[in-house]
């Protein structure tokens, strides 16, 4: 007791000073008696922190008890590393629950006053609430982003192990614009609190920009770190009807820096919704690569076309009469040759186009260009007629109209020239908008032509709603065609339909002399594929298409056709020895179409470790990774350089190494696939 008081009587001038500031300033000061472990306060601390009032000093278990308990083992810790004179400083962040039960972030600053043998045996300090106000979110009252570049670069250097999971709240900005802002912001704090509720105490709850989470989960594994999403995903959509994706990234495993930690970690998070949302994704360098490769593209593209649409060239395929095979028109396919990459296909650099809305400059070039053409070869055949396809995004447009018209006057041609192509979409759906632009393009002698029909939404009620001249019967509906099945009756039914309502019928994508046979009988008005030829340059199409056009020719003899048909399944007969030559490979290889990833060879290997040996219509994934949606880091564009891609891919215990490159199979775009074990894994069960 004595002891006690000399003690207190030693104190005394700070307990003076600090009652005198105390009085004076928002934080709290404190004295700290490291040897009896007591605490003396400024007084204000007592009106916000349960703390118990009997002195102006309490010890340690009352000071602990205001603590969260998720930062308790820290601030313990540091203490402890005071009494031993490990160190003679205090600065932590930590939260404290005040008298209403919220948790509240404090940075808490001392320093060593006196010593005793050495060791620190009185800090003076400060918990301050206003140091940390700037790192809080004043919304949710969480920690913002501007604190995580140090607590991971601490993660780092304690060499620990885990995953950084970024959650967003799905459709947000929708959410805000419908029901306002506040029912958002209710909406944010009720994932804070699923989310908060479901963390260990080692990991931790932040709140990024926008609508979006990041949570440190220190020692978890990919498959902690999906039971952990799946559990929030569940959570939230029970209570508030609405739905999170995420994305996560590994350290060290992907990256041990936290900068690229963070990107990698949104990038993961833009792929879930790219994916359709309301699922995980875990980084891959592969996709990360490939989301860069469409950054590069993106630049180059518009360059390209600052410098006068260098780079871009217009190729044009025939179109032909269905009766006599004689040709009618062409078709513009817009391409263009990457300085980088070499050739890029237009279902890889139209959607760029499309998203960074250069379309609309694109699209005024192929129309004046197209229409240029149209005017020259109409000097050799004068009814000849050019289809060029527009984006919805140009159909939205208010200058449409006015950009047809000028490029009809430049090109000296009548509306009767061109056929504009639209996609079916879901965005065609404002009948009366549409119906409205194209009866005004329809006065100039413009028609509309419905491209890919079929393939996309409610098809048939568009011949009802949509005013059109022509449906191009989309390639799917052609592939594998015989007499009497399914796909004839469809297109036969299609045929009917549009006829009876007096709409052109156009069918695409025909390849052999054998859907040449079929579909002459269900009378479609015009035809167009790769039987009859594929896209040219202007001069390669004036050769092939013209001169025979000029003489009243059919562009395609199929007669001829037939002969050479013959003479294929010779061949075909023949590629069965080098089939079985293929079969004799420790390598599993197979070939899918590159679109529809639908499989047309697999060799013996192949067939033996999936145990599938009957593989038709079905898609590689489905057979390979036993999976109903393709594979995260399943990406086209690698290919498009005509090289071999490879990559690197560990299942289970096993290594495998991919390579990958289009091909044309059977006059199809397709992938071949080898898959090498670059260990002793699937070698030692065969
Ligand atoms: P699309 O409008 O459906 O064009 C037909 C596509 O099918 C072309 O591909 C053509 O080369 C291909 N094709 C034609 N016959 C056959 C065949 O017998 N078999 C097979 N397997 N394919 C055939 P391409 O040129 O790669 O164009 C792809 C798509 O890019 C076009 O599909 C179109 O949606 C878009 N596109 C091309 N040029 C333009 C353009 O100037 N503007 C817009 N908005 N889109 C364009
Ligand atoms: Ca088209
Ligand atoms: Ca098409």
């Amino acid at each position: 007791m004595q002891k006690e008081r000399n003690r207190r009587e030693e104190l005394r001038p700070y307990i003076e000073i600090l009652s005198f500031w105390g009085e004076s300033i928002e934080d709290y000061l404190f004295v700290f008696d490291v040897e009896q472990q007591q605490f003396y306060f400024s007084s204000c601390i007592w009106e916000k922190y349960p703390l118990p009032f009997m002195d102006i000093s309490f010890g340690m278990e009352d000071w602990i008890s205001v603590i969260d308990i998720r930062d308790r083992n820290r601030m313990v810790n540091n203490l402890e590393e005071l009494k031993t004179g490990q160190t003679d400083q205090i600065n932590l962040e930590y939260r404290m629950i005040d008298r209403k039960g919220v948790s509240v972030w404090v940075n808490c600053i001392g320093k060593c006053v006196s010593y005793d043998d050495g060791k620190p045996s009185i800090i003076v300090g400060n918990i301050s609430e206003n140091v940390v106000s700037k790192k809080i979110d004043q919304l949710t009252g969480l920690q913002n982003q501007t604190v995580l570049e140090g607590i991971f670069q601490e993660a780092f250097q304690k060499d620990e192990t885990g995953y950084f999971l970024v959650v967003g709240i799905d459709d947000f900005k929708n959410v805000n614009d419908k029901y306002g802002r506040k029912y958002g912001d209710e909406q944010l704090k009720k994932l804070a609190e699923i989310i908060d509720k479901n963390l260990d105490y080692d990991s931790q709850l932040y709140r990024l920009d926008g609508d979006k989470f990041g949570v440190n989960l220190v020692g978890y594994t990919q498959e902690n770190t999906r039971a952990f999403y799946e559990r929030i995903k569940m959570d939230f959509s029970i209570q508030t009807y609405s739905t999170v994706s995420a994305g996560a990234a590994g350290y060290p495993m992907d990256v041990n820096n936290y900068h690229n930690l963070y990107q990698y970690a949104e990038d993961a998070l833009n792929q879930s919704k790219q994916q359709g949302k309301n699922k995980l994704s875990f980084f891959s360098l592969d996709n990360y690569k490939g989301h860069l490769f469409f950054i590069d593209l993106k630049e180059e593209i518009l360059e390209s076309i600052k410098n006068n649409f260098e780079g871009f060239y217009i190729y044009y395929q025939p179109v032909v009469k269905n009766e006599d095979g004689t040709l009618v028109k062409s078709e513009a396919l817009m391409r263009w040759r990457s300085k980088q990459y070499g050739e890029i296909s237009p279902v890889v650099f139209i959607p760029i186009l499309e998203q960074t809305g250069l379309i609309l400059e694109a699209g005024k070039w192929i129309l004046q260009n197209a229409m240029k053409q149209c005017h020259a070869w109409r000097e050799f055949i004068p009814n000849f007629r050019m289809n060029i396809n527009l984006s919805y995004i140009q159909l939205k447009d208010k200058k449409l109209m006015e950009i047809v018209l000028d490029a009809l006057n430049k090109a000296d041609l009548p509306g009767s020239a061109i056929i504009l192509e639209v996609t079916e979409s879901i965005q065609l759906q404002d009948y009366s908008y549409f119906n409205l632009l194209f009866y005004q393009l329809n006065k100039k002698g413009i028609q509309i032509s419905i491209d890919d029909f079929g393939t996309g939404y409610s098809s048939l009620g568009y011949l009802k709603e949509l005013r059109v001249d022509e449906i191009k019967i989309d390639r799917c509906f052609v592939k594998s065609i015989q007499e009497g099945g399914y796909n004839s009756h469809l297109i036969k039914n299609m045929i009917e339909l549009a006829h009876s309502v007096n709409i052109r019928v156009c069918v695409e994508g025909v390849e052999t002399i054998e859907e040449r046979t079929v579909l002459k009988k269900l009378s479609p008005d015009v035809i167009q594929g790769y039987y009859f030829g594929k896209p040219e340059t202007p001069d390669n199409f004036f050769q092939k298409f013209i001169t025979k056009a000029k003489n009243g020719e059919p562009i395609v003899d199929d007669g001829e056709r037939k002969v050479v048909s013959e003479n294929n399944n010779l061949l075909k007969k023949n590629s069965k020895n080098y089939q079985n030559l293929l079969d004799e490979l420790d390598d599993i290889i197979y070939v899918c179409d590159a679109e529809t990833y639908e499989l047309y060879y697999i060799n013996k290997l192949g067939k033996k470790l999936t145990g599938v040996f009957d593989y038709s219509g079905k898609k590689c994934y489905e057979v390979f990774q036993k999976d109903k949606q393709i594979c995260a880091d399943c990406h086209k564009e690698y290919l498009v350089t005509g090289t071999f891609h490879t990559k690197v891919k560990r299942k289970k215990e096993v290594e495998f190494l991919i390579k990958e490159k289009l091909i044309v199979w059977d006059g199809k775009q397709s992938r071949l696939v080898i898959v090498t074990d670059t260990g002793e894994g699937y070698k030692s069960r065969t």
